[in-house]
């Protein structure tokens, strides 16, 4: 049995069984939390258990997802992505200590593989044929790879302007794409309706209430990567907003199993092309639909839908949030690369940008440990990595040319024998 007990709606509070309710409240339209029975949890999960437990994949944490015990899990291994320490870059920025997270590592290169797991379980469990999604990719490509694992057939709406690599990913699987000429908030509208129509599940973010509870498996490893010490801060880019709540959802659920002594700061990165909820949570609190122009594309989103969770996050875990322009991303897409190995594309690069913005503000203490949650790897957009690269070296296959392109381009060369 499921340690979920019921939902609660994020908008009027109203409460539903299990049972009751597969997507929003029917009452307001507001997403949905998932509420469980902590007292029941605790008695399957522990430190102890965990740390005999040989599964390392987001599946170790079952005892706080909303799934039965019974349910089957798509083959391919998803979470328990590494954190590093980067001493170095740390002392850069006058840091105590600074990790990422590098969700890149995931089976389609991403954090959107945690929610799309989740989707097919669910999907699965409740015996739909097919799943479908609106996705700026990465949720597209996450859901068709996993559908691809268990041979469920998957419709992904994506904008037109999606990255060529994101496209490519989407078709391989095997998924029917449907490329919309328009923006992510246009291909989410018909996402909506096709769903309604045809009857498929729906694992677009917000609307699917599960979502949350994939992305929340992060901060569970966060937790337990790092002895459960959790960081004080965390930085991560926001576009709908449900990663940033799904990693609150996770701190606070282990608060209240007593696995963790107090909950980091969360802040909130956006472009200053598509700021919706920065721009919320820095004004008056209402989200106000943006304009969504920034080539971090996993981020370009005007109207979020998961904005309540998102603001929530912020604001209860004391961080805040932060913009950044499109050209911090893409240096910083570099900077990261050079200084961790780790290449990530423009979505990730922003929580470092962030980082680095409010760093150099002197937001951060000296003696904080910080965190950057990098959400997708840097191959899925290699035209955003482009842009913060001059042209290589070139040679005809001589070597002479080879020693004055390196001597011309100032690499500094040993005297030759
Ligand atoms: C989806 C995504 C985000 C933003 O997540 P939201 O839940 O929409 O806020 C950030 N980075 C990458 C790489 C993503 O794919
Ligand atoms: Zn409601």
């Amino acid at each position: 049995m499921s340690n979920a007990i019921g939902f609660q709606c994020v908008e009027c509070a109203r409460r539903f069984t299990v049972a009751e309710i597969e997507y929003v409240c029917t009452q307001c339209g507001g997403n949905l939390d998932v509420l469980y029975d902590y007292e029941k949890m605790a008695t399957q999960f522990d430190k102890a258990r965990l740390a005999a437990d040989r599964n390392f994949t987001m599946w170790r944490y079952r005892a706080l997802l909303p799934m039965e015990d019974s349910s089957p899990v798509p083959p391919l291994t998803v979470g328990w992505t590494p954190i590093y320490d980067c001493p170095a870059l740390a002392a850069h920025f006058n840091l105590k200590q600074l990790f990422i997270k590098d969700d890149g590592r995931n089976p389609t290169a991403s954090f959107k593989d945690r929610p799309s797991a989740l989707a097919v379980v669910k999907a699965q469990e409740v015996g739909a044929q097919v799943i479908t999604t609106a996705s700026s990719g990465n949720a597209g490509c996450a859901l068709a790879g996993m559908c691809a694992s268990v041979g469920m057939p998957a419709v992904v709406f994506v904008p037109a302007s999606a990255p060529a690599a994101k496209i490519a990913q989407l078709q391989i699987y095997g998924a029917r794409v449907v490329l919309v000429e328009g923006s992510y908030d246009e291909a989410y509208d018909l996402c909506l309706q096709a769903a309604r129509t045809y009857g498929w599940y729906q694992r677009s973010t917000g609307v699917n209430p599960f979502m949350t509870e994939g992305k929340k498996t992060a901060a569970l490893e966060i937790s337990e990567q790092l002895h459960w010490q959790v960081p004080d801060k965390i930085f991560v880019s926001v576009g709908d907003g449900c990663i940033i709540g799904g990693l609150w959802k996770g701190f606070c659920d282990l608060e209240k199993l007593g696995m963790i002594e107090r909950l980091p700061q969360l802040i909130g990165v956006q472009s200053e092309k598509a700021s919706a909820l920065v721009d919320a949570i820095n004004g008056d609190g209402v989200v106000r639909e943006s304009a969504a122009a920034t080539l971090a594309d996993s981020i370009n989103v005007g109207r979020p839908r998961d904005a309540t969770k998102a603001l929530r996050a912020m604001r209860e875990s004391q961080g805040g949030g932060v913009t950044v322009s499109d050209e911090a991303i893409i240096e910083s897409i570099g900077k990261l690369a050079c200084a961790t190995g780790v290449f990530v594309e423009p979505a990730a690069a922003a929580a470092f940008a962030g980082f680095a913005k409010w760093c150099e503000a002197g937001q951060i203490k000296a003696d904080e440990r910080v965190l950057l949650m990098l959400t997708g790897n840097g191959l899925k957009d290699i035209q955003a990595a482009q842009q913060a690269l001059n042209a290589p070296l070139r040679v005809r296959p001589n070597f002479a040319e080879v020693e004055r392109a390196l001597a011309d381009s100032g690499f500094s060369l040993p005297h030759a024998h």
